[in-house]
């Protein structure tokens, strides 16, 4: 594919007089293998409108259109704009956009592009943003599936079970309401340029409900409480987060309540057992 081509990225660039930035975490892909990938892995069809953010010249973009509905692809960086009109403009599936997706209202950008569609994302996440743009799309309830390159460091993260070191309060968050994979690896050397770190490829289904029937927002003030100080044990952890709400001896009865031992760490705990938690303490609070 020649947007993945370096000879032919390159060129068309300097053409352009565009330079790549680091701070908008201008990786882009130069091996075609990567984008064919991610699009098929992404199951996108005629009745899925993808969300892209961070198009670059638009490899994923031109493989998200063989099969999509709809394509519509946000990118920050103005100096792609005649790039991307130039190697997409003509598909008539895709729009492209000058938008910082940090800005964007999904919502808005679902109900005015994906009319009669199912809202999908797909993307190489840039690197610098990528926990609050998968907070932001997950938090808005809309996509069915989210399949994106991002470090593969939080991959990890975001895939980890109880009783790892990379199990965390991100991880929970996105566990709760979606199924998480991890797919595949992608080395440096098929970026330009080349990152420090190897990527990975992730996608999350949306849960049909929730993972845990819970109140959401002590769920999470809890998650957080026992992973801020993860090598606290848990009615420590929960002292300092709870302080002023909550006496020790309280959240320590309900840790006890729940058959955890006085000495247990939140790493340890599952979905399930986070939220048993959750119902005890907020019996507590009330
Ligand atoms: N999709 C291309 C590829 O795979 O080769 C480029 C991926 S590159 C890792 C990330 C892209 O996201 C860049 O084009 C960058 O300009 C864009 N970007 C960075 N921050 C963004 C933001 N807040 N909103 C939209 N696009 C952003």
């Amino acid at each position: 594919m020649e947007l993945t081509d370096y000879n032919f990225i390159m060129a068309l660039l300097a053409r352009h007089g565009f330079h790549f930035s680091k701070a908008k975490g201008q990786n882009f892909l130069i091996a075609s293998w990567v984008p064919e990938r991610i699009a098929a892995e992404s199951g996108a069809d005629e009745g899925t409108g993808v969300l892209e953010i961070g198009p670059g010249v638009g490899c994923l973009t031109a493989e998200l259109a063989k099969r999509a509905g709809k394509v519509l692809a946000l990118e920050i960086d103005g100096r792609l704009m005649p790039v991307l009109a130039e190697t997409v403009g003509a598909l008539e599936n895709v729009t492209v956009l000058n938008r910082d997706v940090m800005d964007a209202d999904p919502a808005a950008l679902v109900s005015e592009h994906f009319a009669g569609l199912s809202p999908a994302v797909c993307a190489n996440l840039p690197y610098n943003i990528t926990t609050p743009v998968l907070t932001k799309l997950i938090a808005s309830g809309l996509f069915g599936t989210i399949t994106v390159m991002i470090q593969r460091e939080v991959a990890r993260r975001v895939c980890a079970g109880p009783n790892t070191a990379d199990y965390g309060a991100f991880g929970i968050f996105v566990d709760f309401y979606y199924h998480t994979e991890l797919l595949f690896d992608v080395p440096p050397d098929c970026f330009e340029p080349r990152p420090k770190v190897t990527s990975s490829v992730i996608k999350l289904t949306r849960r049909e409900r929730p993972a845990a029937e819970t109140d959401e927002k002590l769920f999470f003030q809890v998650v957080r409480a026992a992973f801020n100080q993860r090598r606290k044990t848990l009615v420590n952890a929960l002292s300092s987060g709870f302080s002023g709400r909550l006496e020790k001896a309280q959240i320590a009865r309900c840790i006890a309540a729940c058959g955890f031992s006085e000495t247990v760490r939140g790493e340890t705990l599952s979905i399930q057992e986070f939220a048993r938690l959750t119902g005890a303490l907020g019996r507590k609070l009330r």
